[in-house]
């Protein structure tokens, strides 16, 4: 189950509706974009890159400080909301584009899982 199941668009409130709980990659993205897009592009793609540098930072420390999961799990939502809004600031599909170069399998050795020896 996905928010905005039927139409794609957010409650009158904003919020997800009752009971759904999840999101896929488009929904993510369409999300951030609703929410962060202006912002992004006043801020630029430079001062984002640092900004996404600062939350990997939050996460590494949140790990590391063996912090609680669900405060680790935040550091990580984040982490990829910031990677999101790089995505929309290169007017990229980021759900197209993980598809296209993970096609079922690694991007490099095609194998599921991955064979590749230098990745460990
Ligand atoms: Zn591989």
């Amino acid at each position: 189950m996905h928010i905005f199941d039927s139409d794609k668009s957010p409650s009158s409130d904003g919020f997800a509706p009752f009971g759904v709980y999840t999101m896929d990659i488009e929904e993510a993205q369409d999300l951030i974009r609703r929410i962060y897009l202006e912002r992004d592009k006043e801020r630029g793609m430079e001062r984002t890159l640092l900004r996404t540098f600062q939350e990997l930072a939050e996460l590494s420390d949140a790990i590391a400080k063996e912090k609680l999961t669900e405060e680790i799990e935040a550091e990580v939502a984040d982490v990829f909301a910031w990677v999101i809004s790089i995505a929309n600031l290169l007017e990229m599909d980021l759900g197209k584009t993980l598809l296209r170069k993970y096609n079922n399998a690694c991007s490099r050795c095609g194998k599921v899982p991955c064979e590749c020896i230098d990745t460990r």
